[in-house]
């Protein structure tokens, strides 16, 4: 049915304006409907929706329709169940980071809605945010629910900052309010029920950078659980950004997890949806994505600022935390990607950390169309960089670590150096200082596996803890 699918998508308008003509009338059939019993009608009308929607969309029958949002694309065929736009491991030609032989099923989505609005702007402009499924309503009929003029989903409103409740801002929070240049480093939790390992590679950063992302099973791979590692930095005095990845647990157990690691002195999360488990050491494993990044964003703001769990049922005391998102401007689709960060600030995002930047003038045709939309005022931008020892070490990269992209003449310079990690620190270290001049960057997120001594060094060797940022919004 791929075929089927692709076609609906190409003819995006022509279902579109059937679904309108059909709209006008179907009510008519409410009356039927009330006199056989709701029950009874659905009990009709489900097998005839599932043939046609499952032939014409390949549908699953989720229960909450969205096609007419998504360009007549069903989000139910994204390998990772995403909701609210296309991951950030999306092939340079477009297709699925976790199914190589299809079109990610988001690309055509946008490229669905564009048919539909008959204009350029893409969806992510016209698409409310999508909450997260209800399990409980899979199989139901969305027919039904149109004909008796409800809706199939609720979309996730969008996020106002006068909701953040007044609390002290951690040092993260503090430093992206300060207008001075941002430095964050990544740090790998150890394979290693030594608590010490991870100190000893943590401990060097101090006072050199404002924040430590701790990763959360990076690449599928199995280490020290994130929100232990993250409190154990902090049981040090150390800043830890405590990353969240909805791959390997539903929306129980990541509020759990959130609300433990603010018991533990936690500050800063960072949402994300996460890497297929394909590429990990466990491809065996269940993939889990119940939440997407944006819907995980609206569900830790609700506890921040509400106090309240997804359900909706009231905790006795809120987490106060800093909380940030992902953003991969160096995979398609390229223009809808500003519109994937908005659809993340929409939904609370304070802080944003991007995939790794190799490529400069890339990144300066994002931050144009970021700052065009005025996002670099409602939320921090704060870039990936990284070295690798060798141009070998970068192709690897390339192939094995879905949403990278190096240029070919980056890999060449470092491929024709007598000393490629010598010049690939050199590259990185020109890449800082290149990005620290646009305007609209806060920072910079300093990343490399394993590899603290060379990150130390680059951060102390391009200069950029003394830097403040070119022209920034107002501190949030
Ligand atoms: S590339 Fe990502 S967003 Fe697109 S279909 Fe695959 S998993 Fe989903």
């Amino acid at each position: 049915m791929y075929s089927a699918r692709l076609w609906s998508v190409r003819h995006a308008r022509a279902f579109q304006r059937i679904y309108s003509f059909l709209e006008g009338y179907i009510q008519w059939l409410r009356p039927l409907v009330h006199a056989i019993g709701p029950r009874q009608a659905e009990t009709a009308i489900r097998p005839i929706e599932r043939v046609t929607k499952q032939f014409l969309f390949d549908c699953r029958m989720c229960g909450q329709c969205v096609l007419s949002s998504t360009g007549m694309a069903c989000p139910m065929n994204c390998a990772k169940q995403m909701r609210n736009g296309p991951c950030g491991g999306v092939r340079p030609d477009g297709t699925c980071e976790v199914n190589p032989g299809v079109r990610c099923a988001w690309i055509e989505a946008i490229n669905g809605g564009k048919r539909i609005a008959s204009n350029t702007k893409g969806l992510a402009s016209a698409l409310p945010a999508l909450p997260p499924l209800d399990h409980a309503r899979t199989g139901e009929s969305s027919w039904i629910k149109v004909i008796n003029g409800s809706s199939t989903y609720d979309p996730i409103p969008r996020f106002s900052e006068t909701e953040v409740v007044a609390h002290l801002p951690g040092r993260l929070e503090s430093a992206c309010q300060s207008g001075r240049f941002v430095v964050t480093v990544e740090v790998a939790p150890p394979d290693s029920a030594d608590p010490d390992a991870l100190i000893a590679r943590a401990i060097r950063f101090k006072g050199l950078v404002d924040a430590i992302n701790i990763t959360d099973g990076a690449g599928g791979n199995c280490h020290m659980s994130s929100v232990a590692a993250s409190a154990i930095l902090a049981a040090n005095g150390l800043t830890p950004v405590y990353q969240v990845a909805c791959r390997d647990r539903n929306r129980i157990a990541i509020q759990g997890d959130i609300l433990g690691a603010a018991a533990l002195g936690v500050q800063n999360i960072l949402c994300l949806t996460g890497d297929d488990v394909s590429q990990g050491d466990h491809p065996q494993a269940k993939p889990v994505f119940d939440l997407d990044a944006v819907s995980l964003l609206h569900i830790a703001r609700g506890m921040c600022d509400r106090g309240q769990y997804a359900s909706g049922r009231k905790l006795d005391r809120a987490p106060s935390l800093f909380i940030g998102a992902t953003a991969n401007p160096f995979v398609p689709p390229y223009k809808d990607r500003v519109l994937n960060l908005e659809r993340k600030i929409d939904a609370g995002a304070q802080f944003i950390q991007t995939q790794f930047c190799f490529d400069v003038p890339m990144l300066e045709d994002f931050m144009r169309e970021v700052r065009a939309r005025g996002l670099h005022c409602r939320s921090r931008i704060i870039v990936g960089v990284g070295t690798l020892s060798s141009a070998k070490g970068l192709r690897w990269m390339v192939q094995h670590v879905p949403g990278i992209h190096v240029p070919e003449s980056l890999l060449k310079r470092i491929g024709d150096a007598a000393d490629q990690k010598a010049e690939a620190k050199r590259a990185c270290i020109e890449i800082i200082q290149a990005i620290a001049s646009i305007e609209g960057v806060a920072g910079v997120h300093v990343m490399g596996h394993k590899n603290e001594d060379v990150l130390e060094q680059i951060i102390i060797e391009s200069g950029i803890r003394t830097l403040a940022t070119p022209t920034i919004g107002a501190a949030s």
